[in-house]
């Protein structure tokens, strides 16, 4: 066992007093309890008279390092009065059945076990408020965003552990590696909070989200949330409910559970917009490709997912002139477009990575066929596209306002469900015909869809 003086630092903020007991485990809690006080703008003590509030870690391994503990808490007491008490004596029962700590002392302001840094900074915060910092301060809670006011994007997970053979992305950034779906949740609040009304959910691979920790249950606001697309989804959609706001999913792969994300879909919790990069319909091309999901009957999917969620809008992307891909090949590539009604669609020219393993496979065309297939494949999902918008003249849409110059009586740009920002297509709208409407950037208004201009609707506002 040793006792650890702290040193003292000399300034007006907050000090708290430490004193650290017990084994090297301990000591590394103590570490990292003391940088985040440092890190958060608190300043040590080296007296406990000279401390705001004292932390004493603890130790509860042997008689003599549990009476050490209770003495060393019981002189901070008497001199400070403040105290919290943290480690592994905080975690054991007294005689009494109860936390021996709170038996002898039990004027301590809080007790925690140990490796708790957050429970600590929580009793700190409680008890000795935070010095304010003009720097962090300054930081919104949502933290800095590059996005406009009213949308962001919520990375659920980093990396993916498929092997994609044109893709270096898992060379680059390592296997799936899933956020705590506590923090990601967190985080969408705070977005929320701070006016974002259409939350991106993004990753490489989201339906595998918690596939690392074998969906694993966390928590949030006390409650038990496992890590896992479905129930985040759920969690998101709730928690936009009260702003009123959108959750749009992008990166889905088709797998069979996807279908249980749909009715959500159904029921309004989350938009009817399914982002899933199919890259190609062929299963040969799709197995050289060794794309994930690649043995799934897509275009029956879709029809069932169509008939769950007859609103929902399917946007991919498609790869054309991948390494062996023939005429025939392709052709089946055209054909899922038009049999899956692909609402938007992009397509890239098949072209070598550096570091890719498909630089192996048999059969690169040449570059003119790749790009005459792409430009073909884009003629085809254009008239799909054109048509599947066309159906929406005369319907009225909800539409997310993300430009009105003159409060919009000059009209101004909007997005409905269907539209994610930067790779579709837009809403124009037109000059409100009543005097007294107005739009606003980041709001919400209703528009009556009176034609289409490309990949974009046009609608006056209602
Ligand atoms: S393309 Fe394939 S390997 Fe690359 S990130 Fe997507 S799923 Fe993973």
């Amino acid at each position: 066992m040793s006792e650890i003086a702290v040193p003292e630092t000399s300034t007006t903020t907050p000090k708290v007093g430490f004193v650290s007991l017990g084994c090297p485990k301990a000591l590394t809690d103590s570490e990292l309890i003391l940088t985040q006080l440092s890190a958060e703008g608190y300043a040590t003590s080296k007296t406990f008279e000279g401390a705001d509030l004292v932390i004493v870690n603890t130790c509860g391994f042997i008689d003599d390092a549990v009476k050490e503990s209770l003495d060393t808490i019981g002189e901070a007491l008497a001199a400070n009065g403040k105290v919290i008490v943290t480690g592994c004596l905080g975690a054991r029962t007294g005689d009494t059945g109860g936390n021996m700590v709170r038996d002898v002392h039990p004027s301590v302001l809080a007790v925690t076990g140990p490796h708790a840094t957050q429970e600590v900074m929580d009793a700190v915060h409680a008890h000795l408020p935070k010095p304010h910092d003009p720097f962090v301060d300054l930081v919104p809670a949502a933290g800095i965003k590059l996005t406009p006011k009213h949308y962001a994007y919520l990375k659920i997970s980093e990396g993916c552990n498929h092997r994609c053979t044109f893709c270096i992305i898992p060379s680059m950034r390592g296997d799936l590696v899933s956020r705590p779906v506590g923090d990601v949740l967190k985080e969408a609040r705070a977005l929320f909070e701070s006016g974002v009304k259409e939350l991106l959910v993004v990753s490489q691979d989201t339906s595998a989200y918690g596939v690392d920790v074998k969906y694993r249950t966390g928590f949030f606001d006390g409650r038990p949330v496992k890590t896992r697309m479905l129930e985040l989804v759920q969690a998101l959609g709730e928690l936009a409910a009260p702003f009123g706001a959108w959750v749009r999913l992008h990166y889905v792969y088709p797998y069979p559970h996807v279908d249980e994300v749909v009715p959500l879909m159904a029921q309004g919790l989350v938009l009817p917009y399914l982002d899933v990069p199919f890259q190609h319909s062929h299963p040969d091309v799709l197995r050289r490709m060794k794309r994930p999901a690649s043995g799934e009957r897509n275009l029956e999917r879709i029809a069932r997912w169509r008939e769950m969620c007859p609103e929902l809008v399917v946007r991919s992307t498609f790869i054309a002139g991948f390494p062996g891909e023939t005429e025939a090949e392709f052709q089946h590539l055209l054909d899922f477009v038009r049999g899956a009604q692909i609402d938007r669609a992009g397509c890239f020219a098949y072209s070598p990575v550096e570091g890719a393993a498909a630089n192996d496979i048999p059969g690169m065309l040449p570059a003119e066929l790749r790009e005459e297939r792409r430009a073909r494949f884009m003629a085809v999902a254009e008239e799909v596209s054109a048509a599947r918008l066309q159906r929406r003249v005369g319907a009225t849409m909800q539409v997310l306002v993300d430009s009105a110059p003159a409060l919009g009586r000059k009209g101004g740009v909007g997005r409905s469900y269907a539209d994610a920002p930067e790779i579709d297509g837009t809403v124009r709208l037109l000059p409100p015909q009543k005097l007294s409407k107005r739009l606003a950037v980041g709001e919400f208004t209703q528009a009556r869809i009176v034609g289409t201009d490309g990949h974009d609707l046009v609608a006056e506002p209602v």
